[in-house]
């Protein structure tokens, strides 16, 4: 069984509220909706059905059999959340946490956003069922991520610029969260990772338990066994969370978390929470954070906007200390070569997130032998990064 945070949403010593005053009663009345939900069968039907037809789910369980090398022994297998409509795992989330917003009566949908991606799987929900959308996002992302705001913007939402503090997403959660202590009444707040504050770590990893649901599933049925090892990047943790969670109580199948080690760990510039922070608290809650001596939040560092975020979700932060899951980190250069012996040997260009856990599977196939049968969960397509993949081949060759 997943685990289920105690009373005061805790895993272990990890999650809880740490919110204003005024936010305790929506999280309440929250929480108390999405227990009813998940305890009705008819909510979990039409989740199911949207997933299916919307979604386009199930997703292929792929046989990458050239991805590492003609001389490789050890089978791998690719979980193609890439094949998403709109090319991610997050839509799973937002089609979830859209239909708790409509049973409950809300009107409207609230996000924050950093590299866009959470934004458009927002606005997407909110065009396919008729809640108007708005969109925070820092001053800085939106110049950034031009392309994903216009998308944003062609579905119909509307993206506010928040020009204070670094005008990145820290700055864009803190401006989302007062609008939505101001409008509790008719809004809801859409968290696009297993992040913030009880109940939302737990609820967005039951909307992306199905990843897992399946990949064990798949596996039993085509390979007659369960994978060896499960490998994930970890940016907030809700693709890992989402593919580990079924597998929980298989104590013979091991499960890494990738986190971006962005230059190195040491370097300082890196977005490894769980590899080079401590614990502390961070919008909401109590988990492992990249931060100074004093407490300051730190500016992170990765080649990859999805995975850099200064937190992680708080039962990655439990998995980690209770040893059940291993986490390791990926430099830039590592998770780049990677995509491209993804897109030149298996004819797929992988989100430079998903690039992350790619990497880490060469490393772990070279200690395994054929017995083993490793699974990546392929967060995302690589569309989405192809000019700053261009830029960075461009600049390279200039170098040289
Ligand atoms: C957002 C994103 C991630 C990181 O988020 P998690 O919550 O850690 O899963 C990873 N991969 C892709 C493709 C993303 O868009």
């Amino acid at each position: 069984m997943p685990i289920e945070p105690n009373a005061r949403g805790y895993f272990g010593a990890f999650g809880g509220r740490f919110v204003p005053e005024v936010l305790v009663a929506a999280l309440d009345e929250l929480e108390a909706a999405m227990r009813a939900a998940f305890a009705d069968p008819a909510f979990w039907r039409e989740y199911r059905e949207t997933l299916r037809d919307f979604v386009g789910r199930p997703s292929a369980l792929y046989p990458a059999r050239r991805f590492l090398g003609d001389a490789a022994e050890t089978p791998l297998l690719f979980k193609r959340e890439d094949t998403n409509h709109t090319g991610a795992h997050k839509i799973n989330n937002t089609v979830g946490q859209a239909l708790l917003a409509i049973r409950m009566g809300k009107r409207r949908l609230i996000a924050e956003t950093g590299a866009g991606q959470h934004g458009v799987a927002t606005a997407t929900v909110g065009a396919k069922f008729g809640l108007p959308v708005d969109v925070y996002m820092g001053a800085l992302d939106v110049e950034r991520q031009a392309l994903n705001v216009y998308i944003m913007q062609l579905l119909g939402a509307t993206v506010h610029p928040v020009a204070g503090g670094t005008k990145t997403l820290k700055d864009a959660t803190n401006e989302a969260f007062r609008v939505w202590a101001a409008q509790v009444e008719e809004s809801f707040y859409v968290i696009g990772s297993v992040v913030g504050a009880h109940p939302y770590p737990f609820m967005v990893r039951e909307f992306q338990k199905v990843i897992g649901e399946e990949t064990r599933a798949q596996c039993l049925e085509r390979y007659g066994r369960l994978p060896t090892d499960v490998i994930a990047c970890v940016g907030g943790g809700s693709n890992a969370m989402g593919i580990f969670s079924p597998f929980i109580d298989d104590a013979d199948v091991r499960l890494w978390g990738v986190e971006a080690a962005g230059e190195g760990l040491a370097s300082g510039k890196t977005a490894a929470a769980l590899g080079a922070g401590s614990v502390g608290v961070l919008h909401g809650s109590r988990s492992y954070l990249l931060q100074s001596d004093r407490g300051q939040v730190i500016e992170t560092h990765s080649i990859s906007a999805g995975l850099d975020y200064p937190g992680v979700g708080p039962e990655h932060a439990f998995l980690k200390d209770s040893g059940r899951a291993t986490y390791v980190a990926v430099t830039d250069d590592e998770a780049l070569a990677a995509f491209h012996d993804c897109a030149r040997r298996e004819g797929i260009l992988p989100a430079l997130e998903s690039a992350h856990a790619l990497a880490f599977a060469k490393k772990l196939a070279a200690e395994r032998g054929p017995d083993a049968l490793i699974v990546v969960n392929l967060s995302g397509r690589g569309d989405k990064d192809i000019a700053q993949i261009r830029a960075l081949r461009e600049r390279s060759e200039a170098a040289r």
